[in-house]
């Protein structure tokens, strides 16, 4: 690779930024991160963040770089220090019974045993998978440690108003500006689809719990606490709503047979939901520079990001061969 061409920049420092500017890093380029907020600001830091495909599209292409992905944070989650951790994952439903998604029979998982449902007077079916659960507190730093070892820079506190702002000496620029796209590159196909969970201390739970029917409810055991979830609904309102943490509290506390814990926290998010599908593709500027667009990941950031990550570096590599 000639050495100009080893200069790229990558805007936005959430889970999506992050994991391209390792692998970019770690392969030979030099990354540098424009964004205005970093790691712990970002819708990311709100995120459960258990590795299951939810609210992104396309679904078969959504399946395939879930999987890529699921391989990749399993490598990952040996080192200790990257606060990713196996865990047992039981959803269920209230009514009737869980059809087992098509993703979930290449990863073994098991219809319940009634035995099983927690609470069987209020669960109906449902099936167990393990699967990687993120503790975003812990892997958002170290993803950001990672990429600064192999050489990648930060430049933080930077708001853009379009993507050929960024100095013209970077030839190719990676866009991981999750909702904030809408604005960046004029994008009215995302819909901020607000997500707000009460993190609380640790619960006596024997496995992480998604309730797949209306109301969304899950728990999403980590190391030092549980995250509570959720609601899903198109808003761009990123204040924690009162009514939310209490409803949150009292459907948890119901299914789980617990009484209402106590709040640490109350975080909200706008899942970067795009409805013709996570926008993967390249772009070229009037300039002649390339944009490589990588967000539309909707509730599904960290579950896609290493398959996305991917596929964005393939494109690089596509771009270059034909320049
Ligand atoms: C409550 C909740 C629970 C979730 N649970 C899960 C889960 O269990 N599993 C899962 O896989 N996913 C989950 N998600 C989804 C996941 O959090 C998102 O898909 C993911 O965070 C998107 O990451 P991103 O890096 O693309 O965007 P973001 O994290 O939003 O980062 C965007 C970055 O771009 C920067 N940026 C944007 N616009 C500009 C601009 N104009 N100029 C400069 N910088 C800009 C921002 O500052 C930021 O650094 C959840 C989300 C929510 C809200």
């Amino acid at each position: 690779m000639p050495a100009t061409s080893n200069r790229i920049a990558i805007i936005g420092a959430g889970v999506s930024g992050l994991t391209c500017a390792v692998l970019f890093a770690e392969r030979g380029y030099r990354p540098t991160i424009f964004a205005r907020e970093s790691g712990q600001q970002t819708t990311s830091a709100a995120a459960a963040a258990i590795w299951f495909p939810y609210d992104a599209e396309p679904l078969d292409q959504v399946a395939v770089w879930s999987l890529q992905t699921l391989e990749t944070l399993r490598d990952i989650s040996r080192d200790p220090a990257s606060g990713i951790a196996t865990v047992e994952l039981r959803v269920f439903a209230r009514q009737g019974m869980l059809a087992k998604p098509r993703w979930a029979d290449s990863l073994g998982a098991r219809p319940l045993e009634a035995a099983e449902l927690l609470k069987p007077g209020i669960f109906t079916s449902g099936y167990s998978v393990h699967v990687p659960v993120v503790d975003t507190t812990v892997y958002l730093d170290y993803l950001r440690a990672r990429a600064q070892l192999a050489g990648a820079q930060f430049s933080t506190g930077v708001a853009l108003r379009s993507v050929a702002e960024i100095d013209s000496d970077y030839r190719t620029i990676v866009n991981c500006s999750g909702a904030g796209a809408r604005m960046l590159v004029g994008d009215d196909d995302l819909e901020p689809h607000r997500g707000q969970v009460a993190v609380v201390g640790k619960l006596d739970l024997p496995c992480a719990v998604v309730c797949d029917d209306p109301p969304l409810m899950y728990a999403i055991p980590r190391t030092n606490d549980c995250v509570l979830g959720g609601t899903n609904e198109i808003s761009e309102n990123v204040e924690p709503d009162p009514g939310d943490t209490s409803r949150i509290l009292g459907e948890a506390a119901r299914v789980l047979g617990i009484p209402p814990p106590r709040v640490t926290q109350e975080r909200v998010g706008l899942r970067p939901f795009r409805r013709s599908g996570v926008r993967l593709e390249s772009e070229q500027l009037a300039d002649g520079r390339t944009v490589l667009h990588n967000y539309g990941h909707g509730g599904s950031g960290f579950t896609l990001s290493w398959g996305c990550a991917e596929a964005v570096f393939a494109l690089q590599s596509a771009t270059l061969a034909t320049s």
